[in-house]
C-alpha cells in the first residue's frame, strides 16, 4: 500500500506532519521544502499518482545545467504535505525545521525532444519515465522554472541503496549559470527564513501576520494553501493555549 513507509516512520500523535492519505484526484503540483534536519537538505516532491513522489537533495536544486544534483528517492509523502511548514519535534523522524521553499505546478515532457526542444507529454509517459528512471518535466514555480530531468543512477556503488538519482536542469531560457541556492532563504508561503521559522517554534507561538500581507496570489490553489496554513497556525496556537490551561489545572 502506498504511504506505508511514510506511516511506519512517524508517530502522528507527536509530529505536526499530515497523516497518510492517498488522493484520488490527479494533480500536478510540486513543492521543494528546505529541511534543517540532522543534515540540511532540500526535499523535492512531485504530485503524482495521488501522492508526492519525493527525493532528498542534499545541495538543493539548481538552475545551472552544469550542476548535477544528487537526489535520493525517499518514501512517498501524502499530497497534503505540500504546504507543511514548521517544526518536527525532537526524537521524531526528520526532526527539525521545515520551510516551504518553492511551490508551483509541473508538467510531464515527452521523452523525445522535437527539433531539440522538449514538448509536453502525457500522464502515461510520465509514469513510464518514472519507472524507467529518466523523468523529464517542466516546472512553473516561484523560484524554479523550466525543463528538468530526474535520472536514476545505474550501476550500484558499494554501500549504495539503489535510490540515487540526479536532478539536472536542461538548457533553456530559465537556466541560470552560477546559480547559488543560498541566495534564496525565504519561504514562499510565509516569507520567513529558516531561522525565523525555528524561532517561532522556540516561543511556541506562531508569528501572526497582518491579514492580506500575502499580496495578490495568482494561483487559486496557492492562495488556498496559504489560507489553510494560516488556519492551521491559528488552530495550533489555540491548541497550545488549551494545553497550557489544562496544565495549570492539573
Ligand atoms: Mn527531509
Amino acid at each position: 500500500m502506498a504511504l506505508e513507509e511514510y506511516k511506519r516512520k512517524r508517530r502522528f500523535e507527536e509530529t505536526p506532519e499530515p497523516p497518510p492519505k492517498v488522493e484520488s484526484k490527479a494533480g500536478h503540483r510540486f513543492v521543494v521544502q528546505k529541511h534543517d534536519a540532522t543534515r540540511l537538505h532540500y526535499d523535492f516532491r512531485l504530485e503524482m499518482e495521488g501522492v508526492l513522489k519525493s527525493w532528498a537533495v542534499p545541495k538543493g536544486p539548481s538552475l545551472d545545467p552544469n550542476d548535477k544534483r544528487l537526489a535520493m528517492q525517499v518514501e512517498d509523502h501524502p499530497v497534503s504535505y505540500f504546504d507543511f511548514e514548521g517544526i518536527i519535534p525532537e526524537n521524531n523522524y526528520g526532526a527539525g525545521t521545515v520551510m516551504v521553499w518553492d511551490v508551483g505546478t509541473w508538467q510531464p515532457l515527452s521523452p523525445v525532444p522535437i527539433e531539440g526542444k522538449y514538448v509536453p507529454g502525457t500522464e502515461a509517459e510520465a509514469a513510464a519515465m518514472l519507472a524507467k528512471g529518466d523523468l523529464k518535466f517542466r516546472l512553473k514555480g516561484k523560484k524554479l522554472n523550466g525543463d528538468f530531468a530526474l535520472v536514476k543512477m545505474k550501476g550500484r556503488r558499494p554501500g549504495s541503496k539503489g535510490n540515487e538519482w540526479l536532478l539536472i536542469k536542461k538548457h533553456d531560457d530559465s537556466a541560470v549559470e552560477g546559480y547559488d541556492i543560498d541566495d534564496y532563504d525565504e519561504s514562499v508561503l510565509s516569507k520567513r527564513s529558516l531561522a525565523e521559522i525555528a524561532d517561532d517554534a522556540g516561543s511556541k507561538e506562531w508569528r501572526s501576520r497582518p491579514s492580506g500581507s500575502h499580496g495578490k496570489l495568482k494561483a487559486a490553489w496557492l492562495a488556498d494553501a496559504v489560507a489553510k496554513l494560516d488556519k492551521k497556525k491559528l488552530e495550533e496556537k489555540n491548541t497550545g493555549k488549551k494545553a497550557a490551561k489544562k496544565k495549570q489545572k492539573n
